[in-house]
């Protein structure tokens, strides 16, 4: 189950909790870039994925899940997510 947040938020980084330990929000900004290769969301000032280690990152991104626990999360399953992080579901305009 995805559940992704169409209310706009005026502060921070709002998030619920679903079922299958995955907090979902709508992106709060474009202060986060997303990873093209595993699509793990990283502050625009890093320079490589501390998730995969590319470097290519795309700005083009919408959706943001938070995996706590990819063993028990079936997002996690489904976008491939095998380390706990904030990771866009989407990549690409
Ligand atoms: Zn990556």
């Amino acid at each position: 189950m995805i559940l992704v947040f169409q209310n706009t938020f005026k502060l921070g980084f709002n998030v619920i909790k679903i079922r299958g330990g995955n907090l979902v929000s709508k992106k709060p900004s474009k202060a986060f870039k997303a990873c093209l290769k595993c699509k793990a969301l990283v502050a625009v000032e890093v320079e490589a994925c501390p998730i995969c280690g590319s470097k290519d990152f795309s700005t083009e991104w919408s959706g943001i899940v938070i995996v706590l626990d990819p063993e028990k999360s079936v997002v996690a399953k489904l976008l491939g997510i095998k380390t706990p992080g904030r990771y866009a579901i989407k990549v690409g305009a």
